[in-house]
């Protein structure tokens, strides 16, 4: 009897702990949530955003930074032009031949390099040299395929992914860093001529026609609205010059200006952030920034699920009495295993199982288990695609693109970069549900989703050609 009344007493603790368990995560799930008209005040915040920060510089959260772009490349442009992109884990190096007139892009080769994450954190001189160093291996494998006007200097265009306040096309002070990158010596310097510094050093012979955000970049390459979503998150859209209060300079031909929203630094009282959103930015290498960001890019998904699990590993004993080491490393549990994870659809969930023995070395998971965790992901990914969407929405209403006016049919193209939307399906899926949903059936067939690849690279040599110091010889 005192054998069975010991086992029954395990029972009923282990289902306490699975009954606290299942409270933690419906509470997590709560907190999360993101009705519709939720999602409409975030994207009318987003939108008074917009509006204070091309009022004012500083005037906002969102910096709405001026790009310089003011005309998009015609497809006239021609030559020989190199790219640098900046931005992430790897960065990556093109070289473009453009043809001309009707010819467009006629020969392309790119070659993609990781950043030793040392050098992230490291100084400024040692990243740059160590991307020029790359660099002039790639410059020097140009084969006879590549055709440059004799006599006349190599021009790139770099795109470099982080918020930068430029001064004209082909210069700009770093604003502060983004994802994981943190360099102080950096920040407040022209990356412009920090770049150019190191490429002399190195004796690259190239001149930096554009510089150039991967969102402006990827506009730039696909002529679309655009949006990222990878690691980091951001936006660009084209603005009417007479709609930018804080532009004092000369209106554009075009009468517009591209304006890189770095929206990744959006906050608001209506984005849903759990305590655990809280203690992850408090902990980050830039806490009190990029706070969407935080809850729908790429780098911090998985994070996000990591800590829930934390949690009900501490509170609840979810994987057991003591909580798994691994599972205490911040960062361990990226987004694509999250994603594999949620996506898992082997009836018991193999993936689930292996990604946590090989990730987080936890073995002997029950499905019911496994099970729990697909629903963790399925509510973080949620929320972040849909606030994501919301995000998309404000642009829209900004433009003027969420109705159809008298009848006309405006297409409207977004273009979407970054591995975040290219590889999660469920995430992909979910934005588009939402922001369909949002806009109504009959808008939703005039605007148009596209995955754009790599359009930062391309569109930043495009910008290059198009802003060349040799341009009367190519558009000839
Ligand atoms: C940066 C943006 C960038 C985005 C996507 C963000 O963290 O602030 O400049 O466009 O990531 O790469
Ligand atoms: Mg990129």
């Amino acid at each position: 009897a005192a054998a069975a009344a010991v086992v029954v007493h395990r029972k009923t603790k282990k289902s306490g702990r699975w009954v606290k368990a299942m409270e933690i995560l419906k509470e997590f799930e709560e907190k999360c949530g993101t009705p519709i008209p939720k999602l409409k005040q975030v994207a009318d915040a987003m939108i008074v955003e917009m509006h204070a920060g091309l009022a004012s510089e500083g005037g906002s959260k969102l910096k709405m930074l001026i790009s310089y772009v003011d005309h998009l490349p015609t497809g006239r442009e021609k030559g020989l032009f190199y790219a640098l992109d900046l931005g992430g884990t790897n960065f990556r190096m093109l070289r473009v031949q453009l043809g001309g007139k009707g010819r467009g892009i006629v020969n392309q080769q790119f070659e993609e390099v990781s950043i030793p994450p040392s050098l992230m954190t490291g100084s400024s001189d040692a990243l740059f040299d160590y991307i020029a160093a790359e660099l002039a291996k790639f410059v020097a494998q140009e084969g006879s395929d590549f055709k440059q006007s004799p006599g006349r200097q190599r021009e790139l265009g770099f795109t470099f992914s982080f918020p930068v306040m430029q001064s004209s096309i082909a210069s700009g002070t770093l604003l502060r860093w983004t994802k994981g990158f943190s360099i102080d010596d950096m920040v407040g310097q022209d990356v412009v001529a920090e770049l150019a510094k190191a490429m002399e050093r190195q004796g690259i012979d190239m001149r930096i026609a554009a510089l150039v955000n991967d969102t402006v970049g990827t506009l730039a390459g696909g002529r679309y609205n655009n949006k990222i979503l990878g690691t980091g998150s951001n936006a660009a859209y084209v603005e009417r010059a007479h709609a930018i209060p804080k532009w004092h300079g000369l209106l554009p031909k075009s009468g517009e200006m591209v304006i890189n929203m770095e929206w990744g630094n959006f906050r608001s009282s209506h984005l849903p952030l759990p305590d655990y959103d809280h203690a992850l930015d408090t902990e980050s290498l830039n806490p009190g920034e990029q706070i969407y960001e935080k809850v729908i890019a790429g780098m911090y998904l998985g994070e996000i699920v990591r800590r829930v699990l934390c949690r009900m590993t501490e509170e609840a004993a979810f994987f057991g009495d003591t909580v798994p080491p691994k599972l205490k490393e911040p960062f361990i549990l990226g987004t694509p295993i999250m994603s594999a994870m949620h996506q898992d659809t082997s009836p018991d969930l193999k993936v689930v199982a292996s990604n946590l023995k090989d990730i987080l070395e936890i073995s002997n998971t029950s499905l019911k288990m496994r099970k729990v965790i697909v629903e963790l992901c399925n509510i973080v990914a949620t929320r972040g695609a849909r606030l994501s969407a919301a995000g998309l929405l404000g642009i829209l209403k900004k433009m003027g693109r969420d109705t159809i006016k008298g009848g006309e049919k405006q297409k409207t193209v977004i273009a979407m970069d970054g591995g975040l939307y290219e590889h999660y399906t469920e995430y992909r899926e979910c934005l588009e549900n939402t922001l369909n949903e949002l806009i109504g059936e009959e808008v939703s067939r005039t605007i148009e989703i596209e995955h754009s690849n790599d359009g930062s690279g391309i569109g930043a040599a495009l910008l290059a050609a198009s802003h060349s110091q040799y341009l009367e010889m190519d558009e000839s």
